[in-house]
């Protein structure tokens, strides 16, 4: 099924995996996928290493995985910058044969040590290109506080616009921490003609290493709460989960009252997070029944 579809019915719940390192068996994602069983998610995405940092055949198998082994709708990642046009049809044909639907077309971040190939520039045009050889469910990435080398947020929505025009049918956001920042960017991408769904995507903390990586690498702000909340628990790492998590819930249930299509939860392959976080919104989502009346 096209992703796009089940948002005529619901408000989705999603899922991101990535695929193990190279040195890991493959044999270690199915055992995470195992556990997220319980889970119930509309669809599942598998990142790919843009720049060869992680096994990208990988992808396609997992995806397929999911789809077939699994029966969770499955979405591939693909970034293009350092794929050719011959690259990308491969890979094409092997989602297509795979009965892999949906495809989350990205430029992929920039590694200093490659060079770039010529034939796509951005996202918007391996858009176009998937729209001329194939009949996929096409995804694209946004960022409600702009992308870190968009000149401002006003120039990154206008690209944004061009890659929607492309025929992208629907969006995830990169993770922030702070709501008001997609109420805003969800405003202005609807006034100038953004009318796709709008998946918000949110990432729980797990330490604050991984914070501060995400924020020099995706240059995303820290509201204040947030920051009190990691400098009193960074040394107590089982707090921290709970609080992340915690702090993560509160994201969603304020999400949802908001109206929003989607949230894509990052799970970053950890069944424990995305387990608490699904226990704790399911009834909102409509997935799951209250386990008890409180009305009567
Ligand atoms: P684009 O849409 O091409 O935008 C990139 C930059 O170019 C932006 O600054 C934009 O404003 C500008 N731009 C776009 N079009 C034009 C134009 N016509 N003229 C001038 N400027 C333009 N990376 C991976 O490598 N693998 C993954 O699996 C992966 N998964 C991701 C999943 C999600 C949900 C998100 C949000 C990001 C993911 N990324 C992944 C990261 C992504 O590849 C990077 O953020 C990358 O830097 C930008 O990719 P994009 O597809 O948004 O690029």
């Amino acid at each position: 099924m096209k992703t796009s579809e089940i948002f005529k019915t619901k408000t989705v719940f999603s899922l991101e995996i990535f695929p193990p390192k190279r040195t890991t068996s493959i044999e270690v994602i199915y055992r995470t996928l195992d556990e997220l069983q319980g889970i119930n998610p509309d669809f599942i995405s598998v990142t790919y290493g843009a720049g060869g940092s992680e096994a990208n055949s990988t992808t396609l198998e997992i995806a397929s995985s999911i789809k077939n082994n699994y029966g969770i709708e499955s979405v591939a990642h693909l970034p293009c910058i350092y794929l050719d046009k011959p690259g990308v049809h491969k890979i094409l044909r092997g989602l297509q044969s795979a009965g892999v639907e949906n495809i989350l077309a990205l430029r992929g971040d920039v590694n200093p040590d490659l060079e770039p190939k010529k034939d796509f520039r951005y996202a918007s045009d391996l858009v176009s290109f998937i729209r001329e050889n194939g009949s996929f469910n096409l995804i694209g990435a946004c960022y409600p506080e702009g992308h870190n080398e968009a000149p401002s947020l006003a120039d990154d929505l206008r690209n944004l616009k061009i890659k929607v025009d492309a025929g992208v049918d629907h969006l995830i956001t990169q993770l922030f921490f702070d709501n008001s920042y997609f109420y805003s960017f969800r405003e202005r991408a609807r006034a100038i003609g953004i009318d796709v769904p709008i998946e918000a995507g949110i990432m729980p903390v797990l330490n604050k290493k991984q914070i501060e990586r995400m924020v020099s690498l995706c240059g995303v702000n820290l509201p204040r709460k947030f920051i009190t909340m990691m400098e009193k628990y960074e040394n107590n790492p089982a707090a921290m989960l709970d609080a992340g998590i915690a702090y993560a819930v509160d994201q969603i249930v304020d999400l949802l009252a908001h109206d929003v299509d989607g949230i894509h939860l990052y799970t970053m392959n950890n069944p424990y997070i995305a387990q608490k976080i699904y226990a704790a919104t399911s009834v909102l989502f409509g997935t799951a029944q209250r386990s008890y009346d409180n009305t009567a």
